[in-house]
C-alpha cells in the first residue's frame, strides 16, 4: 500500500474515479485538494510530466493585490484567493506547523515602485481605490520608501504603493505541500496520480455523447462526475486534440507567454524587506497584444518580433536567494534559456538597486539559476473557469497568465463549487467558457 508520502503507483489498466484533473500545476493540484477536503469524491491527477514542469515551477511567488485593478473582472477572485492562502497559512500555524517552511509563506507586504510623476500619480489613484475597496494601502513618498527599502534607488520623483498585507510564497514548495496533502487521501482509496502519462483522447458514450473516460498513454481512466482540464498553456491544443472527433467546435485561445526569472543563490550583498515590482509591470502584464518597439524606458522592445518586455520584480526567498524578474514574450512552446534576456533582467534590476551594478553577472555564474516558464496567456486578460459547452461534465480551469499562484485556491474553490452544486463565493460569470470564444 502506498504511504502518505509516496504516490500511488499507476497501474496500466482501467480505473474509475469521480473526478479526473488533467494537469499537476498549481491550478490542478489546488483543484484536486479542494475536492479532497471539501467532498467525499475520489480524485486522480494526470500529468504529461510531473508537477512544476510547467509555469508553476518558474513562478516568483507573489500573492498580491497591489498589481490588481480594483473593480476589474479578476479582482474579486484574486481577493478571495489571497484570503484562502492566508487562511491556509494561519491554519498551519494553529496546528503548530510553520507556513514559512511548508509554503515559503511570508507576509512581506508589497511595494509597487514608480519613478516618474505620471507613475506616481497613477499609484496614488490606485492606493485611494484600494483603500476605498477596504484594503490596507498607503502611498509612500521617496523618503518614506527609502526607510522601508534602503537599497532601492530613489530620487524626488520616486514613490510607491505599499500594501502591507500582500505576501509571497515559494511556488515549488507550495506545489509540493499541496501534492503531499493530496496523497494523504490515497490510503483511503480517494486519490491517485498518473505522472509522465499524457492525456491523449476523450472516450464518449455512444448513446448520450457524455464523456465517460480519458485515454492516456498508458491508461483508461473513467470519470463518474467531472473531468477538469487544468493543463496551463497546453489547454488549448489539448482541447483541440480531445475534440477532434467530435461535432463540438471550441477554440480556447490560450497561448504560452514565456517568462525568465534569475535566481542568485545565497545572496548576501543586501537584504530586501518586501516584495518589489516596478509600476510598469502592470501594463506589461495586462498588455493584450504584442507591442512594437517604441519604449524610451527600455521596458519594451522588439526581440525577433516577439515583443519582449522586461520589468523589474524582486523578492528574497526563504533560502536567502534573491529572485529577479521578469520577462514576457511570445516564443511558442520553447523553454530554452536566452542569455540575452537574462542580461536584460540583470540590467533592469541594476537600475533599481545600484549595488547590483558593483559586480558583473558573470561573478554569479556558480551560484545562479535561471527559471523559465510558459504562462497561460489569454488575449482578454482573464482566466477560463467553467464547463465546456456541449460537454456537461468537462470543465476548464486555465489562462491565469501571471496570476496563477495568486488565484489558485480561489479558482479551485470556484471550480469545485460548480461541480458540487454549492453556492458560488465569487461570481464566476466573467470566466465562463460559454459565449466567450
Ligand atoms: C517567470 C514567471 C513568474 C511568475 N510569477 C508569478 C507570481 O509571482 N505570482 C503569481 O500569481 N503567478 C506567477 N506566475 C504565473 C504562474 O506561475 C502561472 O499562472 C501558474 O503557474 C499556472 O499554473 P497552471 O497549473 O495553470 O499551469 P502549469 O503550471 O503550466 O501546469 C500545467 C500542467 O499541465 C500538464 N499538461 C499539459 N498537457 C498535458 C496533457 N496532454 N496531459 C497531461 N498533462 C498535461 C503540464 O505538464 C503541466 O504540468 C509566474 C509565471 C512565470 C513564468
Amino acid at each position: 500500500m502506498a504511504s502518505d508520502s509516496e504516490p500511488t503507483p499507476a497501474s496500466h489498466s482501467d480505473q474509475t474515479f469521480d473526478v479526473l484533473v488533467i494537469g499537476a500545476g498549481i491550478i490542478g493540484l489546488s483543484i484536486a485538494r479542494q475536492f479532497l477536503i471539501g467532498s467525499d469524491l475520489s480524485v486522480a491527477v494526470i500529468d504529461k510530466a510531473v508537477p512544476c514542469s510547467g509555469a508553476t515551477g518558474a513562478g516568483q511567488g507573489y500573492i498580491w493585490m497591489a498589481s490588481k485593478t480594483v473593480g476589474s473582472e479578476g479582482w474579486e477572485l484574486a481577493l478571495r484567493s489571497q484570503k484562502l492562502w492566508e487562511e491556509l497559512a494561519e491554519s498551519l500555524k494553529d496546528q503548530g506547523l510553520d507556513p514559512l517552511q511548508l509554503l515559503g509563506w511570508k507576509k512581506t507586504g508589497s511595494l509597487l515602485v514608480g519613478r516618474t510623476p505620471e507613475e506616481s500619480d497613477k499609484l496614488k489613484r490606485m492606493v485611494q481605490q484600494q483603500c476605498e475597496a477596504g484594503l490596507r494601502a498607503e502611498y509612500l513618498s521617496a523618503s518614506d520608501l527609502h526607510v522601508k527599502e534602503p537599497e532601492l534607488m530613489v530620487d524626488k520623483d520616486t514613490g510607491a504603493a505599499f500594501l502591507p498585507d500582500d505576501s509571497q510564497l515559494n511556488a515549488r514548495r507550495a506545489a509540493e505541500f499541496l501534492e503531499k496533502g493530496n496523497r494523504h487521501y490515497s490510503s483511503k482509496g480517494r486519490y491517485a496520480e498518473f505522472y509522465n502519462d499524457p492525456v491523449i483522447s476523450l472516450l464518449r458514450s455512444g448513446s448520450s455523447g457524455e464523456v465517460e473516460a480519458i485515454k492516456t498513454s498508458r491508461n483508461i481512466l473513467h470519470s463518474k462526475k467531472a473531468i477538469v482540464v487544468a493543463a496551463g498553456c497546453w489547454s488549448g491544443s489539448l482541447m483541440s486534440d480531445l475534440l477532434r472527433e467530435s461535432e463540438i467546435v471550441l477554440d480556447i485561445p490560450v497561448k504560452p507567454r514565456k517568462g525568465h526569472l534569475l535566481v542568485l543563490e545565497n545572496f548576501n550583498s543586501f537584504q530586501l524587506n518586501h516584495g518589489l515590482m516596478e509600476a510598469g509591470y502592470i501594463d506589461h502584464h495586462h498588455t493584450a497584444v504584442p507591442l512594437p518597439s517604441v519604449s524610451t524606458s527600455g521596458l519594451l522592445d522588439d526581440h525577433d518580433g516577439q515583443a519582449l518586455s522586461v520589468s523589474m520584480t524582486a523578492t528574497m526567498d526563504t533560502m536567502g536567494n534573491i529572485v529577479l524578474g521578469s520577462s514576457r514574450q511570445f516564443a511558442g512552446f520553447c523553454t530554452e534559456v536566452e542569455e540575452s534576456i537574462v542580461n536584460r533582467i540583470w540590467g533592469r534590476a541594476g537600475e533599481f538597486f545600484p549595488k547590483l551594478r558593483e559586480k558583473p553577472l558573470s561573478d554569479f555564474s556558480q551560484s545562479r539559476e535561471v527559471r523559465v516558464g510558459l504562462r497561460p496567456y489569454m488575449p482578454d486578460g482573464k482566466p477560463v473557469i467553467g464547463p465546456v459547452p456541449g460537454l456537461a461534465n468537462v470543465f476548464l480551469a486555465t489562462g491565469h497568465e501571471g496570476e496563477g499562484l495568486t488565484m489558485a485556491l480561489g479558482t479551485a474553490e470556484m471550480l469545485a463549487d460548480m461541480v458540487l452544486g454549492n453556492p458560488q463565493k465569487v461570481d464566476s460569470t466573467p470566466f465562463a467558457v460559454h459565449g466567450r470564444f
